[in-house]
C-alpha cells in the first residue's frame, strides 16, 4: 500500500507552497504522484477509495484561519470563505432571508452529517459522479480515453444537454444556485495574486477539455464566493430532484433568480444544474420572462423553451418532463 504523506497548513502560502497537482492532474496519467489539497475531505477520500487517484501528500486546508467567515455589506454584497460549511450557509439567517435559492440548494445537497463536513471550496471542485468515470475500469473522455461509456450504456442519469462529447453532469447542485445568482469565485493564484472570476467561467466544459470540471491549476486555491447585494426588488427560488430525497446529488434542479420592478420582470436568471456536464443558464427561457411577464402562462412558456434544444440519450428522456415540471414550479414560487 502506497503511503501518504499529511500537511496541515496554517497559512495559505504553506497550502500553496506544499500542493503541486490537482485532482485532475491524476486522472488517467499513468505517472501520478503529487499532493493535493483537501477541505472538507469528502470528494478526496471518495476518488482515492475508488482507485482513481494515489496522492503521496495531503495538504489540509481546512484549518487555516479566515476562511470560515460570512459577510454581508449592502453595497458589496454576500462573501462566504472557502471552508465554510454547508450546514453553516444553510443556518445563516441573512442567506436565508436574502439569497433564498443559495438556502434551498445548500438545505437540500447531500445529508445532514455530510453538510456538516462539506465546504463551499471543496463542494464546487468536487469531481463529476458519473458512475464511469467513478469506475477504475473504464478510461472515459475524462481520463483520457476515447469514449463516452454512458452513450450506450447506462445513462438514466446522464446530461440531456451539450452531451455530444462526454455526457456527465456536474456534481454540486450549490453552483446551480450560484450561477443564478451571479456569483463570483475568489481564487489565490501560485503567485499569490488574487482574482475574480464569474461562476460561468469557473466550470470548464468538456469540449473545451474533458479531462478538468474547472480552471483551477496546481497551487491555486479558492479562499472565498462573493454575491452581488441582494435588493427588496429581487425574488429567487430554487427545486432539487433526485430519486431520493436525501443522501443523493441531483439527477435535475433548478434555480430561478428574477428582479422585479412592480409586475416587470426586469431581469431573470434561470440555471439548470444536471442538465449538461457544466451548470447551464437558460437564456432563452429567462427572455419569455422578461417579456412576456412572470405568471402561471409564461412560467409553463419558459419551462418549454428552456427545454426546446434537450438531447436526451436512450434512458434519460424522463430528465426532461422532471425539468419542465420544476423550473415551471420554481418561477411560480416567485409570484
Ligand atoms: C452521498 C453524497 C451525496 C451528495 N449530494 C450532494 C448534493 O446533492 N449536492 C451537492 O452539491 N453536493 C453533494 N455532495 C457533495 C458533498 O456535499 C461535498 O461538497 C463534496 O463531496 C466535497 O466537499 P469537501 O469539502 O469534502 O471537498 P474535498 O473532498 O476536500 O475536495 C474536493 C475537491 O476540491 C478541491 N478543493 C477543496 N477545497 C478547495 C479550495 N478551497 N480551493 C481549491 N480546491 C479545493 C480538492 O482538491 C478536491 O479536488 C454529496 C456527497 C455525497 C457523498
Amino acid at each position: 500500500m502506497k503511503k501518504i504523506s499529511w500537511f496541515e497548513a496554517t497559512t495559505l502560502e504553506e497550502a500553496q507552497r506544499e500542493a503541486n497537482a490537482t485532482v485532475s492532474d491524476f486522472l488517467g496519467k499513468e505517472k501520478a504522484d503529487g499532493a493535493i489539497i483537501k477541505s472538507g475531505g469528502i470528494d478526496v477520500l471518495d476518488l482515492m477509495k475508488e482507485g482513481l487517484i494515489a496522492p503521496d501528500r495531503i495538504v489540509n486546508m481546512r484549518n487555516i484561519p479566515g476562511l470560515d467567515q460570512i459577510s454581508y455589506d449592502p453595497r458589496k454584497g454576500l462573501e462566504i470563505g472557502a471552508n465554510v460549511t454547508l450546514t453553516e450557509i444553510e443556518n445563516n439567517e441573512g442567506i436565508q432571508i436574502n439569497y433564498l435559492a443559495l438556502h434551498r440548494a445548500v438545505a437540500k445537497a447531500a445529508t445532514p452529517q455530510l453538510r456538516n463536513m462539506s465546504t463551499l471550496g471543496g463542494n464546487l471542485a468536487q469531481r463529476t459522479r458519473c458512475w464511469y468515470f467513478r469506475s477504475i475500469d473504464h478510461p472515459c473522455l475524462r481520463k483520457g480515453g476515447f469514449i463516452c461509456f454512458a452513450k450506450q450504456g447506462e445513462n438514466e442519469y446522464h446530461s440531456i444537454m451539450n452531451n455530444g462529447g462526454c455526457s456527465s453532469v456536474y456534481a454540486s447542485s450549490v453552483a446551480t444556485a450560484l450561477l443564478a445568482l451571479d456569483a463570483q469565485v475568489v481564487i489565490v493564484t501560485k503567485d499569490g495574486a488574487k482574482k475574480q472570476v464569474a461562476i460561468n467561467e469557473f466550470f470548464v466544459p468538456p469540449h473545451v477539455d474533458a479531462s478538468r470540471e474547472n480552471i483551477l491549476k496546481p497551487g491555486e486555491i479558492i479562499t472565498a464566493v462573493t454575491i452581488p447585494p441582494s435588493g427588496r426588488s429581487q425574488k429567487s427560488y430554487y427545486i432539487k430532484e433526485g430519486t431520493r430525497a436525501s443522501f443523493d446529488w441531483a439527477l435535475a434542479d433548478v434555480a430561478v433568480v428574477l428582479e422585479m420592478s412592480g409586475k416587470k420582470c426586469k431581469s431573470a436568471k434561470i440555471a439548470l444544474g444536471a442538465a449538461a456536464p457544466v451548470p447551464l443558464r437558460a437564456e432563452a427561457a429567462e427572455s419569455v420572462l422578461v417579456e412576456e411577464g412572470v405568471s402561471p402562462a409564461t412560467a409553463k412558456k419558459a419551462a418549454d423553451v428552456a427545454m426546446q434544444d434537450a438531447t436526451p440519450l436512450e434512458k434519460n428522456g424522463y430528465k426532461v418532463a422532471i425539468f419542465k415540471a420544476i423550473i415551471k414550479r420554481a418561477i411560480e414560487k416567485t409570484i
